[in-house]
């Protein structure tokens, strides 16, 4: 339901949880975050409400890192419950996603990466993007991604880590909303506006089956056939 990620000089938990927050009137069932320090990624996730979530990582203080991607989820395929919850990832815990919308083909995908030995951990659409991810990725994440992009119907908004590349992640969207902030100390990407209102007014709009590649200090944008396209800037002008 909603999407939140942050890649800078801060500490990225904190931020992830107080722009969830500002997410929270979409409701949802359960969040979740993933912070990925030089490499080594930590998950923390539960059903109820974000002060559950607060108070597993002490306001984020038991997560460093400077780089998470973040989630509120409004279950549509497997019940809200804590292994349901996003972030999902690979077996081995590599390639972690967020994502809202639905994945329309899951089942299809699913039996497939079932007969390859891949095994999966919760009932959710989701989950197929992480293990489909890991089934493409040979060393080249936007080979992977983009690959999964040919694969998957429905909607999708997604943020992407892996953990061979603990200084950048990745965004892409189509038919659910994303956009693209670029702040003074660390770039985001949120579902909605009012995540990263109070870190920068600057945002770039994804269109659909457009890819961000966010560093701290640079983010690139990319077309389905990974070529480096050109993005407007615009400045948000309302308050929340
Ligand atoms: N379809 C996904 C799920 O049920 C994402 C739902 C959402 O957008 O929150 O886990």
């Amino acid at each position: 339901c909603g999407i939140v990620g942050y890649i800078g000089e801060k500490q990225a938990a904190p931020i992830l949880l107080d722009g969830l927050s500002k997410l929270e009137y979409r409701g949802y069932d359960s969040a979740g975050i993933a912070v990925n320090n030089q490499g080594e990624i930590q998950i923390r996730k539960s059903t109820g409400r974000l002060k559950v979530l607060s108070e597993l990582t002490h306001d984020g203080a038991e997560m460093p890192g400077t780089m998470g991607i973040g989630h509120t989820r409004w279950a549509t395929h497997g019940a809200p419950t804590d292994l349901n919850a996003h972030p999902h990832q690979n077996t081995d815990g590599s390639i972690v996603v967020v994502h809202n919308g639905i994945i329309e083909n899951y089942i299809k995908l699913k039996q497939k990466l079932l007969t390859k030995g891949y095994q999966f951990a919760s009932d959710t659409d989701t989950e197929v993007v992480a293990h489909l991810l890991d089934y493409y990725y040979s060393g080249d994440p936007m080979e992977a991604i983009t690959k999964v992009m040919d694969r998957v119907d429905g909607s999708y908004a997604l943020g992407i880590m892996f953990r061979d590349f603990p200084e950048r992640f990745f965004a892409m969207r189509k038919d659910s909303p994303l956009i693209v902030g670029k702040g003074k100390d660390g770039n985001l990407i949120a579902s909605d506006v009012p995540a990263i209102l109070k870190y920068t007014r600057d945002v770039f709009y994804i269109q659909n089956e457009e890819i961000a590649v966010l560093k701290k200090d640079k983010i690139t944008f990319f077309n389905i056939d990974q070529e480096e396209i050109e993005k407007e800037m615009h400045t948000v002008e309302w308050d929340v």
